[in-house]
């Protein structure tokens, strides 16, 4: 029997949940806060072309995506490159994609690259991540692969993904990061995978499919409650409006589904405390374009603490300058809580400290070189897996009834990703059937 649904939020869970309830038959409208569709992987216009706000590459496995982009008939888009990394250390930039890498890597005595090496393969090969569960990666890796591998290494990338929460993280976190890195080799080498137009590509293409159903989806829309009623339905309040549905999927972070649903007598307060419980970190970028090649790496893993950003990438040796105007485009970002300075100053600010990273990184950079400039701030980028995580993860169907809750914190040991969006948005959409 078809049903009246309402999907709140129009990232790729949102859309692609839409997209399945609409094709089983349901009548189905999109709720956005946003003024565009896409949510973190949106996008914006820099030297004339679409690029995500925050930077964005498929791997060989993320077959959930890359199986909807051949039904959406845009899998020719989908193209695959060849990626290439570098770790900054020491005021110098080491290659550092392989273990040829890390055995050149001369920050660490020859057993230390050893070992890291080791434990790396042991990550690669294990499949037992439950028995990392509980552990943090931190306190992991340092019993695993000793004092000085953990401080070059993994100290840095753990605090610049987690900031204040770097000892806090799960080991079953960490696993699935080199795990999947290592299967997605397997699978088809070093590529990384980008649209051809950017993600949008990919957006545009759901968008398309959703129009042709029948689907609106209403930007500028904020909602501010859900409420289950003793008839099975749910009913939606955006400012003054109410509208009722016979069903609803929010896509909102987990702590933003508490405050919409708190007001529901039904709900025991443990409920609404688990949501509560998972923390995020937000994100600040800076993405700017330059007739400069500053480097020859894609990827710059930044494991200098004293910088104040976690990665650099430079976007236009995964992907033709040409696209841009010719211009090279590069992407400064990095994770942090809601009061940090560097989520709470301004861009001007932010970009004088990250841009005197940049100089001491590459002496030959010059802010007046910069041509275009654009600034982004996302307040739920990053959600903390420690390592209680597994009790705090909320199920997609909620106690109130006829609601189901799809977002990244239920992705589970993977990381969040495009890959699992499309995923949970299927199986939300499959649920509801
Ligand atoms: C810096 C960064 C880099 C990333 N890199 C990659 C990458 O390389 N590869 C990859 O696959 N993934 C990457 N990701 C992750 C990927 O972008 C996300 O996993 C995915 O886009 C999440 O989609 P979603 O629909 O679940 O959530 P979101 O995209 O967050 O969508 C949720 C939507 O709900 C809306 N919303 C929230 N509250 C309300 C409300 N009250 N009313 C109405 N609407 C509301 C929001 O505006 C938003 O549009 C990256 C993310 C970040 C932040």
């Amino acid at each position: 029997m078809s049903k009246k649904v309402v999907v709140i939020g129009a990232g790729y869970t949102g859309l692609v949940a839409a997209l399945r309830l609409a094709q089983a038959g349901n009548s189905v409208t999109i709720l956005e806060r946003g003024m565009i569709a896409g949510g973190l992987a949106s996008e914006f216009t820099v030297e004339g072309a679409s690029l995500e706000r925050a930077y964005h590459h498929l791997f060989k496995t993320d077959t959930s995506i890359i199986n909807l982009a051949n039904e959406l008939g845009i899998g020719d888009k989908l193209t695959w490159h060849d990626s290439s990394v570098a770790l900054y250390y020491g005021n110098k930039l080491y290659p550092f994609k392989g273990p040829v890498d890390l055995l050149r890597f001369t920050p660490l005595t020859l057993i230390n690259r050893i070992r890291a090496g080791l434990v790396v393969l042991f990550l690669q090969r294990t499949n037992n991540w439950k028995s990392l569960q509980k552990v943090s990666a931190y306190d992991w890796m340092l019993k695993a692969a000793g004092k000085q591998v953990t401080a070059v290494i993994w100290e840095p990338l753990l605090r610049g993904k987690f900031n204040k929460y770097y000892n806090k993280v799960s080991m079953a976190w960490l696993w699935a990061r080199v795990h999947i890195r290592a299967q997605s080799r397997e699978a088809g080498g070093e590529k990384l995978g980008y649209f051809e137009g950017g993600f949008q590509v990919f957006t545009d293409a759901l968008l398309k499919e959703l129009k042709a159903l029948s689907v609106p989806i209403k930007t500028g829309i904020e909602i501010s409650a859900i409420s289950s009623l003793p008839s099975g339905k749910v009913k939606i309040i955006q400012s003054a409006k109410t509208e009722t549905f016979d069903a609803c999927v929010a896509t909102t972070p987990s702590h933003v589904f508490a405050k919409l649903v708190e007001s529901n007598k039904t709900l025991k307060p443990a409920y609404l405390q688990q949501l509560q419980s998972i923390d995020y970190l937000g994100a600040r970028l800076l993405v700017f374009s330059s007739d400069q090649d500053l480097s020859p790496y894609y990827w710059h893993n930044i494991n200098d603490i004293e910088l104040p950003f976690l990665v650099f990438i430079n976007h236009t040796k995964l992907i033709d300058a040409a696209n841009y105007g010719g211009k090279n485009i590069y992407y400064i970002a990095t994770y942090v809580p809601h009061d940090d300075e560097l989520f709470t100053c301004s861009d001007e600010q932010l970009e004088a400290a990250w841009f005197k990273g940049i100089k001491q990184i590459f002496p030959d950079f010059s802010a007046k070189k910069v041509h275009e400039k654009h600034y982004f701030r996302f307040a739920n980028a990053q959600h903390i897996v420690d390592t209680n995580y597994v009790s705090k993860i909320p199920a997609h169907k909620t106690p109130l009834s006829n609601v189901y809750l799809a977002n990244f914190s239920q992705i589970y040991p993977e990381d969040r990703g495009t890959n699992f969006a499309v995923r949970d948005g299927e199986a939300i959409a499959k649920l509801i059937k």
